[in-house]
């Protein structure tokens, strides 16, 4: 038999929803409006919690730092959709001691400084450390920005150093600009396009379908001979969404397993009944021979393995049960 362990995680994401009041083009996890209102239970959050905070004990020289890849981070989908969830959660998190604890919000909610406040304030007293604001020109098309500025100027006053705006780049681009509103994507390249150059785009996700124009494209072989091994197996950066699905990283619509019961995955997961975990983790070449199998045909070109893997699963998932793309609905939701 086939095994591989998953290492306990230092740092890790919970998606308390897939849903999402924006649908963006550069969304990894293709979130969108057209998820259903499935929150993540008290009940599961509360066990992979208690598995996380001692995964990451004694592992945080400095609790309360907040950094991207510190800690525990609230995501979705948008967390602000369920404030009082959001607010749950986070008293749980500080009763069960985890060490850094943030949220990652769009800023689709700060439509006035009182409210704004009061909400910060609120999570901020039930033990939450830090928040991330997402800034960019995808974000932009549906959050006016004057809101991403309320977000970030109420969130420096609350939580200080602990308010990230992530990219900061487009932040200080769009108030140079003298933005407010919103704005389309392409107007946005037409008037300051070159601002594209420091976006951190992981071209997976939504991309793959969305916004390969903006790319170079390959033939499948270009991706031959690497494996991904290092993606899913690593010990920073994981998420569980709110399914418990233990997804690695970045890769949207795979899951390493019921994140429930962490201590049984770090005892080892049976690739043998995932084979489409088993040939990522072996060579790209295997997942193309195996979405053959199952009747794939080759695209024209791709712009990463990322949109290749994605482009089999997505044909997979439609032809078969396999446990180990999950949800299903992501690969519904990537033309969203
Ligand atoms: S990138 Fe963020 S704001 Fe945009 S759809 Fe995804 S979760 Fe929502
Ligand atoms: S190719 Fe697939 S498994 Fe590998 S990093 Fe990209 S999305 Fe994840």
């Amino acid at each position: 038999m086939s095994r591989s362990c998953i290492p306990e995680p230092y740092s890790a994401g919970i998606f308390l929803t897939y849903k999402c009041n924006c649908a963006c083009r550069h969304c990894l996890y293709a979130c969108s409006p057209r998820w259903p209102a499935d929150w993540i239970s008290e009940e599961d959050a509360g066990q992979v919690l208690a598995h996380l905070a001692q995964a990451m004990r004694g592992k945080y020289p400095f609790p309360g730092r907040v950094g991207v890849n510190d800690g525990l981070h609230f995501t979705g989908g948008e967390p602000f959709l369920n404030f009082d969830l959001l607010l749950r959660l986070t008293e749980k998190a500080r009763r069960l001691g985890i060490p850094t604890l943030f949220v990652e919000t769009n800023g689709f909610w700060c439509r006035d400084d009182a409210t704004t406040r009061e909400k910060l304030r609120a999570l901020k007293e039930a033990g939450l450390h830090g928040i991330l604001i997402s800034a960019n020109p995808f974000i932009l098309e549906r959050i006016p920005f004057e809101r991403t500025r309320r977000a970030a100027r109420i969130s420096r006053e609350v939580f200080g150093s602990n308010a990230i705006v992530y990219q900061g780049f487009f932040f200080r681009q769009f108030e140079q600009m003298g933005l407010s509103g919103t704005l389309e994507f392409e107007e946005y390249v037409r008037r300051a396009g070159h601002g594209m150059r420091y976006a951190e785009l992981l071209p997976g996700g939504r991309i793959s379908y969305k916004l390969t124009h903006l790319f170079q494209h390959y033939p499948a072989r270009r991706f031959f001979g690497t494996s991904c091994r290092a993606e899913l197996i690593r010990e920073w950066h994981v998420h569980v969404d709110n399914y418990a699905n233990f997804v690695p990283g970045y890769c949207g619509g795979l899951s390493l397993g019921d994140a429930r019961d962490l201590p049984a995955l770090y005892r080892g997961i049976d690739l043998d009944e995932r084979p489409v975990l088993k040939a990522l983790l072996t060579d790209l070449e295997e997942l193309y021979r195996l979405g053959l199998a199952h009747g794939y045909r080759e695209r024209e070109g791709y712009i990463s393995k990322c949109h290749l893997c994605l482009d089999i699963r997505r044909h997979l998932v439609r032809q078969g049960d396999f446990a180990e793309l999950q949800p299903t609905e992501y690969y519904d939701r990537l033309e969203d």
